[in-house]
């Protein structure tokens, strides 16, 4: 069966908050390829919200290890960092949905909450918030907002998953996936420092930039979960989606900026050249990935 894309346009969508390892450069040339083959934009966004961990240097660095990869990217280089408008009225648009409440809490009180409820919480995962704030009254919620400017919007995931009923979307690599809405939990789509999320400005991004095929590492696939409860609230035209294997090291483990992977960067000082990257990851690995999209 012959694909159906809304649009050929692809992306690659760091955060300039380190510098580039060898899993973002898989993903930017597998993101790359797919756009030849379907003959769309190759479009480059830099996911800069985080204004406290991002930096000029890694953004720098990110366009250096591209134009040494032999990437070749669309011109109108879109920056999170400047379109928070954009994100603040589909915020606006999700309230009158009555999608999203305002959530007081620190990262302690969740804490304690669930402590209270009888369940530990667990250190690496962020715990689903037990909803505090959601069963604030409305007078209650109308008195804090006038004492308190500090606070998130979370997505009322009960209220969506109500109008959504249910949700089953397709990955072109890992197939279908019937999401379980209700137990999600009620992210946060606009954080307390800035008045946005990951989830939103991605979601909104792809949107407002025709991006018809999204690929991105299997580590995100729960965060499309959300991202299409998002596409259905806001009526948000929605992507295909491919989540592609991760690059493990020699003993297995995901390469993140966490865990310091060695950076293309250090990689390049030591003499890699761009042909030995691809024979890193196996000319055939990719040629089969690309053959999923047809
Ligand atoms: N900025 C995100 C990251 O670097 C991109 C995730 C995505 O492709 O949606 O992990």
């Amino acid at each position: 069966m012959k694909l159906k894309l809304y649009s050929n346009n692809t992306r690659f969508a760091p955060s300039p908050t380190g510098h580039m390892h060898l899993g973002h450069v898989f993903s930017a040339l597998f993101s790359y390829e797919a756009a030849k083959k379907l003959g769309g934009k190759f479009i480059l966004r830099i996911e800069d919200i985080d204004t406290q961990r991002s930096g000029k240097v890694f953004e720098e660095s990110i366009y250096e290890d591209l134009e040494w990869l032999k990437i070749k990217y669309s011109k109108d280089i879109r920056h999170q960092s400047k379109h928070m408008d954009d994100y603040t009225g589909a915020i606006k648009e999700l309230q009158k949905l009555d999608m999203v409440y305002p959530c007081f809490c620190s990262r302690s009180d969740i804490k304690a909450e669930i402590m209270r409820a009888g369940n530990a919480p667990h250190e690496e995962e962020s715990p689903i918030y037990p909803g505090t704030c959601r069963r604030l009254s409305k007078e209650e919620r109308i008195e804090k907002l006038s004492i308190e400017n500090n606070f998130a919007w979370r997505l009322n995931i009960r209220a969506a998953s109500k109008k959504l009923g249910g949700l089953v979307w397709n990955d072109l690599r890992l197939g279908k996936h019937t999401v379980p809405v209700g137990t999600i939990g009620d992210v946060v789509l606009a954080r307390k420092d800035v008045p946005t999320s990951y989830h939103l400005s991605a979601t909104l991004d792809d949107h407002i930039q025709r991006i018809g095929l999204v690929t991105r590492g299997e580590d995100l696939v729960s965060s499309t979960h959300i991202h299409k409860i998002i596409q259905v609230l806001l009526e948000l035209k929605s992507p295909i989606y491919l989540h592609h294997p991760l690059i493990l090291d020699s003993k297995g483990i995901r390469l993140s900026k966490r865990t310091r992977a060695q950076t293309v960067k250090s990689l390049k000082a030591s003499g890699l050249k761009k042909d030995d990257v691809i024979d890193l990851f196996g000319k055939e690995n990719m040629l089969a990935l690309l053959n999923l999209i047809k």
